[in-house]
């Protein structure tokens, strides 16, 4: 075995998993690296709390407004006429990027940060091919190699894929709703711990798994299945860890754990198209004729309107806050804290200001009442099955993201309760591998966790800002550590 002092890097993702639900009963893996490193306690993801934007988030550390991939589908106005994106599928994002000039995410990546210094990233990742590809969408003129658990086309390079499907046997199939989806976590995994690793050696590798999300949208947040899912994942991990505790931390190896958002229950039907019809304003989905306001589906509440005049939008927010369904509204900036249409906030103060931003954003009102499972968490939602995992909102349970590192960079057995955010794995990676961060990464790098800490604490401050029209009532609480600002959760109540 060759033993290197250099650094490399191994992020684990759990899509959609639950800081709650990380137990040692239930996920004996997650702890024992826990004991061996450090834990984020206060670990948050971006607003709208979406994988394909937290996933961009992870790799630029920028929010949205920033690196402008605003939501799993938004509309592009730079379009004549302005187009529907859904970033589901690994083509859509490519050829987005060839329209956009290469300028589809408009900041730096980790994986181009890591190839203009000689380094390599490579993805092995299990969730839909667009976000496996927005994890390094560069890959293919970088050389990186990317591996999807299902999508044969979201591979780079065909004949790697070949290889692995040569020794591990072929891409298992997606499963079908309502079905954990397991077998293509073993087959990532195995292709790591059998190939990848010890035939590329990458600098960083992201290992991926679509789990516990699938399970949580079509199973139930903590429904047996899901559970069931979230220990198969948490077993995978425990394979990685025999060979980290064996050979990998030997070898420089620091693994990250992170997971892109939590998950709410839809409990009840939000009817957007109800409360903008008392304004006259005809609601409905992209590519439906006559249409004044689109509705983007599932969780993210963004509207965007045909007429996206001051007056419109003020008329559709007015009409929203007296809905029950209505969480925290976001519209264009009249100043650095308030929107234009009165009780909301400006989309800024959440880093959600963006060319591709929706007229309207908002969440859906959410609270803490108890599943069917026994688990806190409930929402409104526009078209989710009643009783199925959800999120994309500002609720704690959906911003709260797990959070874990450990390795020879970093302390033992320490819980952090400085606030951080997905946005600071990559600048603390770059930092790890000893690469200037570029600018336009505004997270931070997570001192506190290392070993060799400079002993200087962050300085935290908690904002809360609150607006009101009428009886609508909404709230955000960010955290300000040092320059980093983290949106910790937003809320409202009528
Ligand atoms: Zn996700």
């Amino acid at each position: 075995m060759t033993v290197t002092t250099d650094k490399r890097v191994l992020i684990v993702l759990f899509d959609g998993l639950r800081p709650d639900l990380v137990r040692p009963e239930t996920t004996p893996n997650l702890h024992r690296l826990q004991r061996q490193g450090v834990t984020l306690t206060h670990q948050r993801t971006v607003y709208p709390s979406e994988t394909r934007i937290a996933f961009t988030s992870l790799v630029t550390g920028a929010p949205a407004g920033r690196h402008g991939i605003v939501g799993n589908s938004y509309i592009d106005r730079g379009f004549t006429p302005p187009r529907y994106i859904d970033t589901g599928e690994a083509q859509v994002v490519e050829a987005l990027d060839a329209d956009a000039g290469g300028r589809l995410v408009q900041a730096p990546s980790l994986g181009e940060a890591l190839a203009s210094h000689g380094r390599t990233l490579a993805v092995l990742a299990s969730n839909s091919a667009g976000a496996t590809r927005l994890l390094n969408h560069k890959a293919a003129g970088l050389g990186h190699l990317t591996l999807s658990g299902h999508h044969r086309r979201a591979a780079t390079s065909v004949p790697m894929l070949a290889a692995i499907e040569a020794r591990l046997g072929s891409l298992p199939k997606p499963e079908p709703k309502g079905k954990p989806d397991l077998a293509a976590q073993q087959w990532l995994t195995s292709a790591f711990l059998d190939v990848v690793w010890p035939e590329l050696t990458p600098d960083v590798t992201i290992l991926s798994f679509a789990e516990p999300d699938f399970s949580s949208h079509y199973i139930g947040t903590a429904a047996p299945g899901t559970l069931h899912a979230i220990a198969f994942v948490d077993a995978q991990l425990g394979r990685v860890l025999d060979w980290w505790e064996a050979e990998g931390r030997d070898a420089g190896v620091q693994i990250m754990i992170a997971s892109d958002h939590g998950h709410l229950t839809a409990r009840a039907r939000a009817d957007v198209a109800g409360a903008l019809a008392t304004t006259g304003l005809r609601c409905g989905r992209a590519g439906q004729p006559d249409v004044d306001a689109v509705l983007i589906p599932s969780q993210t509440g963004a509207l965007y309107l045909r007429d996206p005049s001051e007056a419109a939008v003020r008329r559709a927010v007015a009409a929203m806050m007296e809905a029950p369904w209505c969480g925290p509204v976001f519209t264009a900036p009249r100043n650095e804290i308030d929107g234009i249409a009165p009780g909301s906030f400006a989309r800024h103060l959440a880093f959600a200001e963006h060319a591709r931003s929706a007229d309207i954003m908002f969440a859906y009102r959410a609270d803490d009442e108890l599943d069917p499972f026994g688990l806190p968490g409930g929402t409104w939602s526009p078209d989710w099955a009643l009783g199925y995992g959800i999120h994309g909102g500002l609720h704690q349970r959906e911003m709260a993201s797990v959070g874990i590192a450990a390795g020879s960079a970093f302390k033992a057995g320490f819980e952090s309760q400085t606030p951080s955010g997905i946005g600071d794995i990559a600048p603390t990676i770059l930092s790890l591998l000893e690469i200037a961060r570029p600018a336009e990464m505004t997270g931070r790098v997570l001192e506190e966790t290392f070993q060799q800490d400079n002993d200087c604490l962050p300085r935290v401050e908690r904002e809360t800002h609150e607006s009101a029209a009428g009886a609508f009532r909404q709230g955000l609480v960010r955290w300000r550590v040092n320059d980093t600002i983290y949106v910790d959760h937003g809320w409202a109540e009528s």
